[in-house]
C-alpha cells in the first residue's frame, strides 16, 4: 500500500504540531465514486443502501446522501437517530439485526421507516403489536437463514444454527402465520449469506438460490408476491493486496441474467453494503513509540492498539501498512529501528492480545514514524474496545 498523497501530508502537518499522532484520516471521495458507479451499472431495480455499522461517522452518512444512496440500512435506534440526523428522511432507512427492542420497533413505525427486516416469529408479533396500536401497516421483509454458506467468506450469516432470520425450512410453517398479521404487509425475502466475499459466482450463487427460494414461496403460497429480494451486504475488500478486488460489474451483468432468467424484471433489489462503500476510504495511522528487539524479533509499539483498531486482531488478520517516515533524530545512539524485516505491530495495551499486525515486511521505520493501516474506513474505530485502558480517544480528521 502507499499512503495517499493527503493523508501523507495531514501526518506530516499533525507530526509537526508536536502532540503524538493517534488518527483515524477519513476522505470519502472513494465512497461517493463507488456509490454512484454501482448505480450506475447495477439492473433496473437494484437499489444500493449503506450498511451504516461499517462506519457511523457523519462524513460517511453525509458522503452516502450526497452520492445518492438509495438510503441507509440500520441496526439499531441509534443508527436511525444519527442516519435522520444525517438528512436521511425515515422513509429511505430499511431495519435489520436480530433483538429489535419494543422502543425501536415503535420508533420504526411512528416514523414510517421504509421497510423493517423480521428476524423471528417473535418480532414479527411484536411489530404487529406495534403497528395495530399505532393505527399503521408496516411493510416487512422475513430475514432468512438460508440452508447454504459461503465458505471462503470471513463471516457468515446462513446456514447451520444462527441467530439471524428464520430457518429456510420452517417456511412453510412460520411464513402462513406471519401472512395472517394484518398490521404487516409482506414485501419479500431477505437472505444475507456472508460478510467479505471476494468471489462474485460466489454471491451470484446466492442470488440465484434466493431467487429459487421466492419462486417456491410464491408456489406455495400463490397469494403472495416476493416484490423486494434483499442480497443484504457482502462485496468484499481485498485486505491481502492479493490484486483480487471485488468486481462489481461482473456482479452486475450475472445479477442481470438471473433476473432474466427468472422473469423478475420490475420487482425490487436491495443491496445493503458497508465494508465494500467504506473500508478504502479510512487509514488509522498511528506513531510509533517504541521499537525492541526480543529474541531475534522486532516489537514495534504504537500509540494505539486493539482500543482503536480492532478489527487485525479480532479477525487474525492484517491490514494493509505503510509507514510515514519523518526522520526524527534518534533519542540514544544504538537505538532499535526496523530494517527490510518481517515484525510484530503492538498497541500501548497491557494484553497479549494487543495485535495490529503480525509478521508483516516492513522496509524501513523508525521510532517516531507512523504506522498507516489501510483499508481501516470499514469495521474500524466503530468496532474498537474504545474503554479498554482509557487511552485518550482518537481524533477522527475529515478531509472530504
Ligand atoms: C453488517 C451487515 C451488512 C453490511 O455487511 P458488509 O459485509 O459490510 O457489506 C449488511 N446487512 C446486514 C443485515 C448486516 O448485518
Amino acid at each position: 500500500m502507499k499512503t495517499p498523497l493527503n493523508v501523507e501530508t495531514t501526518l506530516r502537518e499533525l507530526a509537526a504540531s508536536g502532540n503524538t499522532v493517534n488518527c483515524y484520516i477519513y476522505d470519502t471521495t472513494e465512497m461517493r465514486t463507488k456509490i454512484a458507479h454501482l448505480t450506475e451499472i447495477m439492473p433496473a431495480g437494484v437499489e444500493v443502501f449503506y450498511a451504516m455499522k461499517a462506519n457511523p461517522h457523519a462524513a460517511f452518512l453525509a458522503a452516502a446522501l450526497k452520492a445518492d444512496a438509495k438510503g441507509i440500512e440500520i441496526a439499531s435506534l441509534g443508527e436511525a437517530e444519527k442516519a435522520v440526523a444525517a438528512g436521511f428522511d425515515p422513509s429511505r432507512l430499511i431495519y435489520t439485526g436480530p433483538g429489535k427492542s419494543p422502543e425501536e420497533l415503535s420508533w420504526a413505525v411512528e416514523n414510517g421507516i421504509r421497510t423493517v427486516h423480521i428476524e423471528s416469529l417473535t418480532e414479527a408479533h411484536r411489530l404487529n403489536a406495534i403497528a395495530e396500536r399505532a393505527g399503521k401497516t408496516q411493510d416487512v421483509l422475513l430475514r432468512i437463514n438460508a440452508d447454504f454458506d459461503i465458505h471462503e467468506a470471513q463471516t457468515t450469516f446462513s446456514g447451520g444454527s444462527k441467530k439471524f432470520g428464520v430457518d429456510e425450512e420452517k417456511l412453510a410453517d412460520i411464513l402462513p402465520q406471519i401472512l395472517a398479521l394484518t398490521s404487516l404487509n409482506f414485501r419479500g425475502l431477505h437472505v444475507y449469506a456472508a460478510s467479505g466475499v471476494l468471489n462474485v459466482d460466489d454471491l451470484l450463487k446466492n442470488c440465484e438460490l434466493v431467487f429459487g427460494m421466492a419462486r417456491q414461496i410464491e408456489t406455495d403460497f400463490p397469494a403472495v408476491l416476493c416484490d423486494i429480494i434483499d442480497f443484504g451486504g457482502g462485496f468484499g475488500v481485498d485486505y491481502l493486496e492479493s490484486d483480487h478486488d471485488f468486481n462489481p460489474q461482473a456482479y452486475a451483468d450475472g445479477l442481470q441474467a438471473l433476473i432474466e432468467r427468472y422473469g423478475y424484471q420490475g420487482r425490487t433489489f436491495f443491496l445493503e453494503l458497508g465494508r465494500y462503500l467504506a473500508a478504502d476510504s479510512g487509514w488509522f495511522c498511528t506513531e510509533i513509540l517504541d521499537i525492541k528487539d526480543s529474541r531475534g524479533k522486532k516489537q514495534v509499539i504504537c500509540a494505539g492498539g486493539i482500543n482503536h483498531f480492532r478489527r487485525p486482531a479480532a479477525l487474525a488478520i492484517n491490514h494493509p501498512l505503510a509507514i510515514v517516515k519523518l526522520n526524527r533524530p534518534a533519542l540514544f545512539d544504538g537505538q532499535e529501528s526496523i530494517r527490510k524485516e518481517a515484525v510484530y505491530f503492538g498497541g500501548p495495551l497491557c494484553t497479549g492480545a494487543d495485535k495490529l499486525a503480525n509478521n508483516v515486511y516492513v522496509e524501513s521505520a523508525d521510532i517516531g514514524d507512523i504506522g498507516v493501516f489501510g483499508l481501516a474506513g470499514a469495521y474500524g474505530l466503530t468496532m474498537s474496545n474504545m474503554e479498554f485502558l482509557s487511552h485518550e480517544r482518537p481524533d477522527e480528521i475529515v478531509l472530504s
